[in-house]
Parts: structure tokens; C-alpha cells; sequence
């Protein structure tokens, strides 16, 4: 059947809404919406040599981009129709906002518009190169577009960014929005001569346009400049950017790398206070990174651009990083777990000038790659540019507890997850990309070597620089340095979801000697999965002072794997199956082990180890092996002797969550005045300023007595200090957050509530003031205000997504459950609009929120009724929510084994 003569059948049929079946067979890819695979597939390989040509107009004010685009790409005699992938929101015809297309300079009546897709038919298209002209407008939005618009209500001023990863560059412009068909991009920006515009390459102001033969004008309107981007090299669409507004630029006149800093000019003066910092580690670790991959920088120049209330941390445009600003410029006093967090996403965006935009994966199913590689290579450069840091202890706290949080739950995916077309890719974005594939790097590079790991990343690098590649290239090139076979190793860590469970068990004789060694490794999920691994083996000296014996040992996969070595040896104060965290999983402490570490932690002096221990402790915790208030017990003993509040804030995170979400109200009231007489302790005279402001931030989320409120109250009036802590902005609308989060549904209350946001927006009344504002009032534990937010999450197409995020947390505090319980079941149907309209974490956070915030049988029963009752809902949200789930099951769980016994004595020994 001709392919035209198909298609207008099957739109018919369509239309109809019949014949599914005869549709679904005959499918051409192109009539798919969104980026099919197959699609993509069959333009990487007759598709080449593409260029994009864009002149674009941003009006301020202006609620559309408008543009003119010129595609130029190479056909081969096999290409067919040209497919240009073009979504617009589902209300508004394709059509409308395309006009005047031509190919080679003829003009196109027949252009098809088929499903998010425009097809030029093949008769204006020859074998060789070809380019298709057309105009185009697309929106500009505060939210919902991929290209918003941020208005800054200090100063009135106004900053548009585009945001394409990772299909959205179709809804801007016309193209061919899939990873692997990379392109270099020309672009004109017509903008208010006042502003600046920011993008992946170097501008020169164009004063004039010389050839006005095709009507063309001659000079940019009045008040307007030109401003043209030299032509980027090979690109993807998503890592393509720019900028544009009345940017503060700040140079780094030291960089190599041509690097300047754009902010807002609101925020420029609070920006220069970072500047010495941020510049120092994006230079050195732009040299680093060099000398790492041996490979220069591989793009023109390096701006970093801070937006506002940006969607995520950072996105690592080609030669054009956007950071979100209060990433950079902290909005409370930093503690140095701060720092380090902004350190993190400043050096995995630079990674990824290499890894991701350099060499690109060929699609999204292979995301982990890039993401993997930047956060593993960021602390990499911790290691070497800040040296005040244990990077992989800071690796560890920051990473593999939230990799194993989403990694032992059903919800769970492997690192490589099967993608059929992009318009799934943002569901591909999580834990397991973020947080397990660096785990699985750093696990690679200890089970291959150092050298042989670092050569063949330099070989990858190399091979397929401005070009794309996959998970089996990069397995390649490890085989082929460390000349192993990596097929079972790949299969297992990079095909298979889940991962192991690691117990040790050993016996000794009479006389104290080990006779009997074995660790044994199961699938935490129960699916039958086994991970070759490389570990070092701890056995702990009873003897105060002896030295620790370490064995390294390879678990070949399931079962029990025997330890010769340790045979003939003292018996261990206790066993650690992960000394300095080069495995992955579960490696919980038998009772013996336990028993002692929970005993004599503080005696332990490794920093690094100690961290692993008390993450070890906290997962016994939640596999209900170590109940939640003899965690807290410990952490009151013990958290007061850290000295590096990285770690001390990685404690106490956990002592708020057995504090708020596993203990009982009558076990929460017993333990209050304990916990917060530590903490108040810790935030007035601990010895830095980073540990007090870390108490006071555990202080501020469990303060229940009157006396502590009466206390968070002085200090949001000023009258108590938290010694070295300036009281921003931001602390002060946490504090009113804290506050009435604890008020109840009277007259009274809601007079106190309002009272303290007043006082708090009077200090600020800017657009982050506001923001805060808004974020707080959605802790009123009252059921009129919760009706009023969540209307709104669901109904005010104004609000922008940020506050929204910022909001969801406050509305679903934990103890607030029975005033939030019935929402839950609405914010679930609402997933699949939320992933299509949403940016890319977004669903993620939203569960977290609405399923985190309750502890109950009852809404687990929510939960498990609507998946029942949906079994059409796409696999990705059944997966998520299977994810978020489990830590609503776990709180079941654990408060009914711990937390219904009153007395010590009704409870099972440890
Ligand atoms: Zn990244």
C-alpha cells in the first residue's frame, strides 16, 4: 500500500476510533506520537550531516517564541519521507503553529502533520544533502513549557531559559529530537539590547544583515540586538541551551576556559561572595577531568549559568551548565554538607562535558551511563581539589543509602532500563540512575583495577568523542584492558534489578580461633539474583589497640562463599562485610556484630568506617531488626562526638525519621524532652558553627514540647542565637513552617498561623519570600487549607511547578496523616497527567510526599486498592509507586513490632 494512501486510512480509522487492531499492525513508527525507537532507529541510519539553523525573537513579555528554523540533512537513496518531530500542547492544532515550510528552496503544500510528527514527502527531497525550511512558534510559560519564563518581582526584570532534556526540544522547535542523530546548531537570538543571551557557543553582536534580496530586514528592530551563536560542534538536542534576560555576567578572568557566571542582578552582590569558590573548583576540575579522561575540554568556552527556581540541581549543557540558584547561593548558612552537596553537582555537571556531551549515549535506556560517570568522576575530583573532605565517606552518605532505599523495593528497575519511546525517558530518572550506577562504577573499578579501569573510560572516551555509544562499548573497552570476560558481571549489574543481601557467619573453637568463615549473598527481592562482587572483609580486634585484620574476597554470586583465609584466626570483636564500601548491598550485622558496635561505636576512631557502621545500624532498623528508639538512644549518645557534620547530618536525618515516622505519639512524648535537651545541647555549644547550625536544623523538625516551641519562637524573634548562625530568610519561614505544622484547626490557632507568615513575609517579600510563604502555609493542620492546596496543585494552571514542589512536603507532614489520607488516593489518578506535563523529577517527589507522609494500614490498603483498580496504568507509575510503597509498608511494619509494646520487657532482645 503507498505509504500516503495508508496513512490518510489510517487516520481515517483513527477518526472513526475503530480498528485498533488493523492500525496497530500496520503502524509506520512516524505515525506513533512522541519518539518511538524504531523511528529513531531508522533516522540514525539513513539520516546524516545535520545541521540546525535557528533565528529566534524573545519579546519580553511575550507569550510565544517566534522563529524561522533550517534543517539541513544528508539523505541516503533508502531515507524515505522526512519525519521532523513537532508537539504542541493537546489542545491546539500543529498546524497552526507552523507556516511557510520549503525543501531546497520549493515550496511544501503536502507536509503531513501526523501525530507529533511533520513528514515531508519524500518528492521534494533528493539522495544527498537537503534542507527544509519553515517558521515556527512555540510557548513561553512560567511553567508547563520548555521555555519559561522566570519574573523577578524585586527589580521587575524578566529571564527566559529553554529546558529540552529529554525529548522537549520538539515542543520549541521542529527537529529530530533523539540522542544519537547529533547536529550542530547555528542560532540568531533577536533580544531587548539590555539583556544578555547565553548559549553553547561564543556571540558577536550583528549589526546588520547584508543580503536583503529575500525581503529580509536589513537591522534588528528598534531596541533589539542581534546576537549570533558561531556554530556549535556535534550536539544532541537536549544538551542545546541558551539564556537570555538582564544577566549580571561575572568573569573568571583565570579560567582557561573562558568561563563566566550569569545571575540575576538582584542576586549579583550575593553571587560575587561565592564567586572565589566556585570558580576555583569549576577550573580545577575542568584540569582534572583533562587529565582523567586525557582529553581537553571539548567544547569553546564554559559558562555557568544560575537560574532561579530551577527544575533540577543542574543540567550540563554543551559549554552552558545551568545551576539552580540556590544550589550555588545558599539561602541559609551553609554547613560543610552543603558545600559538599553544591561541590557534587557542580563537578557531575562538569564530568559530563565529557561524559554525556562529549560521548553521548545512543538512548535514554542507557542514561545511567552518563549519570553514573558524572557523579562517580565528581568525587573523584573531591578526592583530589578538597582534600578536607573523605570524598568516599562523602560518597557513601550521600549515595548508596538512597540507591538501596529505591533498590530493595518492588518498584525497583535495572540501572539499564528498556525505553520503546522517549516519551517514557523521564520515568527513567531515579535513584537507581542517580545513586546505584556510580555505586556500580566505583565497584567496577575496584573488581577491574584502578589502571585498567582508567584506561579503558580513556580508550571509550576516544573512540566515540562527538559521537554516540552504549553500555556494551564501554564493557568492551573494560574487557579489553583487564582482558577479563565481563559478560556475567554486565549482566547481573547492568540487565538485572535489585541486589544482595550479605550476611557473614563464622565459628571459632575453645580457643578463640576461627574454624569456619562464610558469607553468604541473597537477593534481597527473593527473584534468584546473584552479583559478582569484590569486597574487603573486616574482622574487628577484641583486643583494644591490636590491628584490624582486612581480607579482600570475590562472592562469585548466590550462596555461601567460604572464607579460607580467615580460618586460624582470632575471634572478631565484630565483622563487617563492606570495609571502605567498594561492594553494594545490604550488609546488615549479625547479633554478635550488632551487639558490640552498637555498645562501643564511639570507641571506633575510622571515620569512614564508622559511617558505614551507623548506615548498617539504620538499615537494621528498617528491616525491623533494631528498633527505632534504640537507634535514637545511640544517635543522643553518640551524634554529640562528630566532628564532621556531613556525617552528623546524615545521623540525625535518620533520627527524624524513627522520631516522626516509626515511634508512636506516647512513644514520641516519652522520648521529647531526651531528644530535644540533646539537640538544644548540640545547637548552642557544639564546636562549629556547621555542627550547631546542624543540631538546630533536627532541633527546628522535632521540636514537639511547649518549651521547645516557646524556644523556636525566640529564635525567630530574635531573641535567642544560634551561636554563629545568621537567621535568613529561609530559616526564618522553616521556623514558622515547624511551627504550625504543630498548631491545630481553632480560631486561635489560625490567628497564630497567619501571624507568623506575616511576620516572616514581612522580612521578605520577594519572589523566594513567597515561595517559602506559600511552602509553609501547606503545613496548616487544617482540613480547608489542605482542600485549598491541593485544588490548586490539580487546578491553577498559573502556579508555578517549583512551588508546587517546594508545598507538597509541608502538606504531607507526617503527623498531619489522617488530614492528608484522603488525598492520597487522587494525587494517585493524577500520575499519568503529572508525567506528561511535568518536568522529570516531579512524579518521583510527589509520591514521596503523599505516600511518605502516612504510616498506616489504611493507607497502605489505598495504595494497593488502587493498583488493583488500574491495571491499565503504565508500568513505569506502577513501578514508582511499588517504590514509594515500601517505605509506607516498612513504617507498618516497624511501629507494629516496636512501637505497640510499652514496656522494654515485651520486646524481643536485639
Ligand atoms: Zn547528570
Amino acid at each position: 500500500m503507498p505509504l500516503r494512501v495508508f496513512l490518510i486510512l489510517s487516520l481515517a480509522m483513527l477518526m472513526c476510533g475503530a480498528a485498533h487492531n488493523v492500525e496497530g499492525q500496520m503502524r509506520k513508527p512516524e505515525t506513533e506520537p512522541g519518539v518511538p525507537r524504531e523511528l529513531a532507529r531508522r533516522r540514525a541510519e539513513h539520516y546524516s550531516d545535520v545541521r540546525y539553523a535557528l533565528d529566534v525573537t524573545i519579546e519580553p513579555g511575550a507569550k510565544m517564541l517566534k522563529g524561522r528554523l533550517k534543517v539541513t540533512a544528508s539523505l541516503d537513496s533508502d531515507a524515505g519521507d522526512l519525519v521532523l518531530d513537532w508537539r504542541v500542547p493537546k489542545d491546539v492544532d500543529p498546524r497552526s503553529r507552523v507556516s511557510d515550510i520549503k525543501a531546497n528552496g520549493k515550496k511544501v503544500d503536502d507536509a503531513r502533520f501526523v501525530n507529533e510528527h511533520i513528514v515531508i514527502p519524500r518528492a521534494h527531497l533528493k539522495t544527498g544533502a537537503n534542507n527544509v525550511e519553515m517558521s515556527f512558534e512555540s510557548p513561553i510559560s512560567a511553567s508547563g513549557s520548555a521555555v519559561t519564563r522566570y519574573l523577578d518581582r524585586e527589580d521587575k526584570s524578566e529571564y527566559v531559559y529553554t529546558l529540552f532534556v529529554p525529548s522537549d526540544a520538539s515542543t520549541a522547535f521542529p527537529c529530530f529530537d533523539q540522542p544519537d542523530l547529533k547536529a550542530r546548531f547555528a542560532l540568531r537570538v533577536t533580544a531587548p539590547e539590555t539583556w544578555r543571551v547565553v548559549s553553547n557557543t561564543d556571540s558577536f553582536i550583528q549589526p546588520e544583515f547584508d543580503d536583503t534580496s529575500g525581503g529580509l530586514p536589513k537591522s534588528p528592530p528598534k531596541g533589539m540586538l542581534w546576537r549570533v551563536f558561531k556554530e556549535t560542534v556535534p550536539l544532541s538536542t537536549y544538551q542545546f541551551a541558551f539564556a537570555a534576560g538582564p544577566f549580571e555576567e561575572l568573569k573568571d578572568d583565570a579560567s582557561p576556559y573562558k568561563t563566566s557566571l550569569f545571575v540575576r542582578k538582584s542576586k549579583a552582590e550575593r553571587a560575587k561572595k561565592e564567586l572565589a569558590e566556585v570558580f576555583r573548583l569549576n577550573r580545577e576540575s575542568l584540569k582534572f577531568f583533562e587529565g582523567y579522561f586525557a582529553h581537553k575540554f571539548p567544547f569553546p568556552k564554559y559558562d555557568l549559568i544560575l537560574i532561579p527556581e530551577f527544575a533540577y540541581n543542574g543540567m550540563e549543557h554543551a559549554g552552558a551548565t545551568f545551576l539552580r540558584e540556590e544550589g550555588v547561593l545558599f539561602p541559609s548558612d551553609p554547613t560543610a554538607g552543603d558545600i559538599a552537596a553544591r561541590a557534587e553537582t557542580l563537578l557531575h555537571e562538569n564530568a559530563h562535558q565529557w561524559f554525556g556531551n562529549l560521548v553521548t549515549m545512543r538512548w535514554f535506556d542507557d542514561l545511567w551511563l552518563k549519570e553514573g560517570f558524572a557523579t562517580f568522576m565528581a568525587y573523584k575530583a573531591v578526592e583530589a581539589l578538597m582534600p578536607e573532605y573523605n570524598a568516599w565517606k562523602v560518597f557513601h552518605l550521600r549515595t548508596k543509602p538512597l540507591a538501596y532505599l529505591t533498590d530493595v523495593t518492588k518498584g525497583t528497575t535495572p540501572i539499564f532500563q528498556e525505553i520503546p519511546n522517549l516519551s517514557a525517558a523521564k520515568s527513567a530518572y531515579g535513584n537507581i540512575v542517580y545513586r546505584k550506577a556510580p555505586s556500580i562504577l566505583r565497584q567496577a573499578e575496584f573488581y577491574l583495577g584502578e589502571r585498567e579501569f582508567q584506561r579503558a573510560v580513556r580508550l571509550f572516551v576516544k573512540e566515540h568523542a562527538y559521537a554516540n555509544a552504549t553500555w556494551e562499548d564501554l564493557v568492551r573497552a573494560f574487557e579489553r584492558t583487564s582482558r577479563r570476560k565481563l559478560d556475567a558481571w554486565a549482566a547481573a549489574w547492568v540487565k538485572r534489578r535489585g541486589m544482595p543481601d550479605v550476611r557473614v557467619s563464622w565459628g571459632v573453637n575453645r580457643r578463640g580461633e576461627i574454624i569456619r568463615f562464610e558469607i553468604e549473598q541473597r537477593d534481597a527481592l527473593g527473584e534468584g539474583g546473584a552479583w559478582p562482587m569484590k569486597v574487603k572483609l573486616l574482622l574487628a580486634p577484641t583486643a583494644p589497640g591490636a590491628r584490624p585484620e582486612t581480607l579482600t574476597v570475590t562472592l562469585g554470586g548466590a550462596g555461601a562463599t567460604s572464607v579460607p583465609e580467615a580460618i586460624g584466626k582470632p575471634r572478631p570483636a565484630y565483622v563487617f562485610a563492606n570495609f571502605e564500601d567498594y561492594g553494594y548491598g545490604r550488609f546488615l550485622l549479625n547479633n554478635t556484630s550488632r551487639n558490640y558496635v552498637v555498645r562501643r561505636l564511639g570507641s571506633i576512631k575510622d571515620d569512614f568506617l564508622r559511617a558505614l557502621l551507623w548506615d548498617s545500624l539504620w538499615e537494621s532498623v528498617r528491616e525491623a531488626e533494631l528498633a527505632p528508639d534504640d537507634f535514637i538512644d545511640l544517635a543522643v549518645r553518640e551524634a554529640p562526638k562528630e566532628r564532621d557534620d556531613v556525617m552528623l547530618g546524615f545521623i540525625l536525618a535518620r533520627v527524624q525519621t524513627a522520631y516522626l515516622r516509626y515511634l508512636s505519639d506516647a512513644q514520641q512524648t516519652a522520648l521529647a524532652p531526651r531528644l530535644e535537651g540533646a539537640l538544644y545541647e548540640g545547637m548552642m555549644r557544639a564546636e562549629t558553627a556547621g555542627l550547631r547550625i546542624t543540631f538546630y536544623r533536627a532541633y527546628r523538625e522535632t521540636a514537639t514540647t511547649v518549651e521547645a516551641r516557646k524556644i523556636l519562637s525566640d529564635i525567630l524573634a530574635d531573641k535567642l542565637q544560634v551561636p554563629g548562625m545568621t537567621l535568613r530568610s529561609r530559616d526564618r519561614f522553616d521556623i514558622v513552617r515547624a511551627l504550625i505544622a504543630r498548631l491545630g484547626d481553632g480560631e486561635a490557632d489560625e490567628k497564630l498561623a497567619d501571624d507568623f507568615l506575616k511576620f516572616a513575609v514581612k522580612q521578605d517579600s520577594s519572589d523566594d519570600g513567597r515561595r517559602y510563604a506559600y511552602a509553609a502555609g501547606a503545613a496548616r493542620g487544617d482540613a480547608s487549607v489542605k482542600k485549598r492546596y491541593f485544588d490548586q496543585y490539580l487546578r491553577d494552571k498559573d502556579l508555578a511547578e517549583s512551588w508546587i514542589e517546594a508545598s507538597f512536603g509541608p502538606f504531607n507532614t507526617p503527623r498531619q496523616s489522617a488530614l492528608t489520607l484522603p488525598y492520597l488516593g487522587d494525587a494517585l489518578a493524577e500520575l499519568p497527567t503529572l508525567k506528561r506535563t511535568r518536568k522529570i523529577f516531579f512524579v518521583n517527589g510527589w509520591l514521596a510526599a503523599f505516600i511518605g507522609g502516612q504510616c498506616d494500614a489504611r493507607a497502605a490498603s489505598t495504595v494497593s486498592d488502587f493498583l488493583a483498580r488500574t491495571p491499565a496504568l503504565d508500568r513505569d507509575l506502577r513501578l514508582k509507586i511499588l517504590e514509594a510503597a515500601d517505605g509506607l509498608e516498612r513504617c507498618v511494619r516497624i511501629r507494629a513490632r516496636y512501637a505497640a509494646e510499652s514496656s522494654d520487657a515485651a520486646r524481643p532482645a536485639p
